[in-house]
């Protein structure tokens, strides 16, 4: 689910200002899809931290499918590094957006170091708002994935296991931050589900509508996509190559 807000940019705002003689700024957070160019070009970060928050019990098993996924997409020369990191997050049973971004905000630090840029993939405890939604991009560095919702989501024996589900659910979100489909560019090809908008319509691509919520189980009876498919990366080369025009980039 990608979750676009125009309030955060309003708090930003006020966030941002004087202090002392010092002018500070707090970094943009910009939409899914901002940091798209900061990941798919090398010309302003060469490496990339993939960075986990994660509650005891919820270490997710989907990061090294990930790393693989944007490896092949990405341009980082100077490698892809994940980082783990079990925290507290003191929250309750259910999540809001902004109790997603507010936590990574909180505990987390910025997307954007020197010559790194940092996504960060929050797996709490606990179900997002909408309970059928298994996992949400909140901001342009920002996601969140829900085991809880995940394990119950579960095929009948079984068939997706909560494990192939948590990996494309995963992907999945990591393709909103990378601007999939059509958040911050528009594809000359016509592969964007007009009933669900910013998703495939190509059901063996990870970024189909259903892939992120909970009737995945009933939906695929045996393998999920966990790969974008021929038309989202020929997206992400043009945007990357210059092709596209690409939109609302927080960078450069
Ligand atoms: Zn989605």
């Amino acid at each position: 689910m990608r979750v676009v807000t125009v309030t955060i940019l309003v708090m930003l705002t006020s966030l941002s200002g004087c202090f002392g003689d010092e002018i500070f700024l707090e970094e943009d957070r910009g939409i899914p899809g901002g940091l798209t160019l900061a990941c798919l070009r090398s010309s302003e970060f060469t490496s990339m931290n993939l960075h986990v928050l994660y509650e005891e019990g919820y270490q997710p098993e989907a990061m090294e499918l990930l790393k693989q996924r944007l490896d092949e997409v990405c341009d980082k020369p100077g490698g892809i590094n994940i980082i783990t990191e079990k925290v507290d997050f003191s929250h309750g049973d259910t999540w809001s957006a902004d109790d997603v971004r507010t936590k990574r905000w909180n505990i987390g630090s910025d997307a954007m170091s020197s010559e790194t840029l940092t996504w960060y993939f929050l797996f709490p405890s606990g179900m997002y708002e909408d309970e059928s939604v298994l996992g949400v991009a909140v901001d342009a560095s920002t996601v969140a994935i829900f085991l809880d919702s995940i394990e119950d989501a579960e095929g009948f024996l079984g068939r997706p296991s909560s494990s192939e589900i948590e990996r494309s659910v995963t992907v999945h979100e990591s393709g909103h931050l990378l601007g999939l489909v059509n958040t911050v560019y528009t594809s000359d090809v016509d592969h964007e589900d007009p009933d669900h908008p910013h998703h495939s319509n190509n059901e063996d691509s990870v970024m189909y509508w259903a892939v992120e919520t909970n009737t995945i189980g009933s939906f695929f009876s045996n393998d999920i996509p966990d790969e974008f498919d021929n038309d989202d990366k020929m997206d992400l080369e043009k945007m990357a190559d210059g092709t596209y025009s690409t939109t609302n980039q927080v960078w450069g």
